[in-house]
């Protein structure tokens, strides 16, 4: 019906006449001139004129203004360039590549020339590089070797409204850096007006607005609570293309798995559509994104669509101020999203799905009037808008494990953490908590500074149980297959397991299995790889990822310089599997599990309930082993142990003397000493769950 109202009003050719010029211009147009379209042009040397009389300016913009793409440019542009690099700071991975990528076309340059990114264990830039993106865990790491940050002559953090855990950290010692270095420059970007914050924190310096160019976005509630806002959000998507004129539609989901169930039924209703329906239908373009999906298939979403067809993004909170794709008129907010919290009862980070913030729920509506008035449907009602969101998210750093960053800071010498210049400093139990966890990881000694075995961990990108795995290989004389373990669980799963052919896939993953160790499957599989030279039809023909196979080396090569670096040999155990199962298990006592029934583990130390997953190695034992360490708990419909060992009891009573001791010699029954405790500052920080 709506449809036959916007024709009567005789807006419909007036909306049409305008989305063909959108796409007629992005068409026609080279991409110097679509970049003087962008909002920030219009403002570029008033900009530029601020910057060069402060040494730090807070820019505010809306998303898409052209913050991230062009402010690189016009520093670079501006001379800045010419002793020292750009650097631009995001959250996000993804954004970084992204970006990079966008931009190095917009120079006319390749990728990894004077436009580069790094993210973890991937460095695409060279020597003539100028303008390097990055996520801000590489910037916080090179902070280390280089604390003055030498090379930058202006570091641009990018999306700090984020306020990413690691952006909260940059912020302390960048403010540092601007201290004792006049030459230096820091831009601090932001998508939301609240940037007061960012301008008092480094003393009340200017904040520069970029004008929008916004138009009406028309918010519709739902009526009463949804169910299943999956469903619902497709149910919504295929009524807007049924019904409602062109335009693309943008959808809000949580994570991977709901983004491929909703783009999975998107395409089912469309073949039933097409297949029942005697008028042509317009083509519906499904496009998915998330942090995990290829670089080649991120990339799709920004491609222009044939003609007529309409794009129906799907997409996780990275499309809320990260990435931005012009013609979206249409946005579906299912109203929530996942967050790391750290979660007390499994003594963890955890991924967990929470309603989002007001501030959150505003971006996603705005996504849709960016270039035309557009239509916004929440998923929620009214009520639980103005009564039940927060009105902005909770800072990462209130709300994560800071293990890495007390590593970190330490290595900095900031012995006392709660001196640390924080714009909001985190609870002080979360301090205390991630002290104690290092503390007992060997990392901190009892007067909370580094020790040498901390001292060395530091130098590796991963976390600190990883990282002390790595080196605990040194002392059980097996560092070549710990290395490879440790690669391999900083890549995506290298099992592939398409629907179609779960049957396959399974007894080929089957074949790699070694019966006491998910890790050493891991391992196995890569040394079989290895032999076969590294193929890349062997993968397939063995149902793996090449690609998640292929960075796994990567990562090795890199952890390997480190080891050299700190002249750690590569030493092999051979098959001796207990001197790796032994290293494994001095990394991960916290991640200990006592049997309880048939797949079922408790938590050693929290009493935290735990399954062996069915995938699991283990169950080719033919019996489940009485104690075992996991890698990490995965929740999914129970919690879930991803990637288990089996180990012995008196190995955990030798290793964690402070923990366990051996109760009962006969059945070799474990004691657990201390509990971990319960509580924590951030339980209270949970909302609905
Ligand atoms: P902001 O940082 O202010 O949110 P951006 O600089 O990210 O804005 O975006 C400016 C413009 O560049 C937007 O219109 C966006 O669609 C476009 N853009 C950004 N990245 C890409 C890409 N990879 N491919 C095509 N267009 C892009
Ligand atoms: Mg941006």
């Amino acid at each position: 019906k709506g449809e036959v109202d916007f024709r009567r009003e005789g807006k419909f050719s007036e909306h049409m006449k305008r989305v063909e010029a959108m796409s007629e211009f992005a068409k026609s147009k080279t991409m110097a001139e679509q970049r003087q379209y962008l909002p920030i042009f219009s403002v570029r040397d008033e900009l530029l004129q601020v910057i060069r009389e402060n040494q730090v300016v807070v820019v505010v913009g809306e998303t898409g203004s052209g913050k991230t793409t062009q402010l690189t440019q016009y520093l670079h542009e501006d001379g800045y360039t010419i002793n020292g690099i750009v650097g631009c700071t995001q959250p996000r991975r993804v954004a970084a590549m992204s970006v990079a990528k966008r931009v190095s076309e917009e120079m006319g340059t390749e990728l990894g020339g004077e436009v580069g990114y790094a993210i973890r264990f991937e460095d695409v830039t060279g020597p003539n590089t100028v303008i390097k993106y990055m996520t801000d865990g590489v910037l916080l790491r090179e902070t280390l070797k280089d604390p003055e940050l030498d090379k930058y002559r202006v570091v641009v953090m990018d999306e700090a409204h984020e306020r990413s855990l690691n952006t909260d950290v940059l912020f302390g010692i960048l403010r540092k850096v601007v201290a004792q270095r006049r030459d230096f420059k820091l831009i601090v970007t932001s998508a939301t007006l609240n940037a007061q914050k960012f301008s008092d924190f480094f003393g009340g310096v200017p904040i520069f607005n970029i004008p929008g160019r916004t138009f009406p976005v028309n918010i519709i509630y739902s009526k009463s609570p949804c169910e299943d806002y999956v469903e619902a959000a497709v149910k919504r998507a295929m009524t807007i293309h049924v019904a409602s004129p062109p335009g693309d539609i943008l959808m809000f989901m949580t994570g991977q798995e709901e983004i491929e169930a909703a783009c999975f039924s998107l395409k089912e209703r469309m073949e039933q559509l097409i297949a029942s329906s005697s008028k042509e239908i317009t083509k519906l373009l499904i496009l998915p994104i998330y942090s995990q999906l290829p670089a080649d298939l991120q990339a799709r979403i920004f491609q222009k669509s044939e003609d007529g067809a309409r794009k129906c993004i799907v997409a996780t909170n990275i499309a809320e101020t990260s990435l931005t794709v012009d013609g979206i008129c249409y946005v579906i907010d299912t109203g929530y999203g996942k967050m790391k919290v750290f979660n007390p009862r499994m003594g963890m980070d955890a991924l967990q799905v929470f309603p989002i913030s007001r501030a959150a729920s505003d971006q996603r509506a705005g996504r849709a009037g960016r270039t035309g008035p557009g239509t916004c449907y929440r998923l929620y009602t009214e009520s639980a808008y103005l009564n039940e969101m927060f009105p902005s998210p909770v800072p990462e750093i209130q709300r994560t494990n800071l293990g890495n960053v007390v590593l970190l800071l330490k290595s900095m010498k900031i012995d006392n953490l709660l001196d640390f210049d924080f714009m909001d400093p985190p609870p002080q139990e979360n301090i205390h908590n991630s002290m104690y966890q290092l503390w007992v990881l060997g990392a901190l000694n009892d007067a909370g500074g580094l020790t040498y075995l901390g001292w060395k961990m530091v130098e590796f990108p991963l976390d600190p149980p990883l990282a002390k795995m790595l080196l605990m290989g040194e002392r059980f004389a097996c560092v070549d297959e710990v290395l490879t373990i440790v690669s391999m669980l900083s890549v995506p799963s290298v099992f592939f397991r398409p629907k179609d052919r779960a049957e396959e896939s399974d007894a080929a993953r089957e074949k790699f299995f070694v019966p006491e160790s998910d890790h050493i499957t891991l391992l196995n599989v890569y040394q079989q790889w290895e032999k076969h030279g590294f193929r890349g039809d062997w993968c397939s023909d063995h149902y793996l990822q090449v690609k998640s196979l292929r960075k796994a080396r990567e990562v090795r090569s890199q952890l390997l310089d480190i080891l050299k670096q700190l002249k750690i040999p590569l030493k092999s155990c051979g098959q001796d599997w207990d001197a790796v199962r032994k290293a494994i298990c001095s990394a991960y006592f916290h991640n200990s599990a006592r049997l309880k029934g048939v797949g079922a583990y408790v938590n050693c130390i929290t009493g935290m309930p735990c399954h062996l997953h069915p995938s699991s190695a283990l169950y080719g034992l033919g019996y489940t082993p009485d104690y075992v360490v996991y890698h990490e708990l995965m929740l999914t419909t129970k919690e879930y142990m991803q990637c288990a060992t089996s180990v012995e009891p008196h190995w955990l009573a030798d290793l964690w003397p402070m923990f366990f001791s051996i109760k009962d010699s006969n059945t070799s029954m474990l004691e657990c000493k201390r509990k971990k405790k319960e509580e924590n500052s951030n339980g209270g920080r949970d909302r609905r769950n």
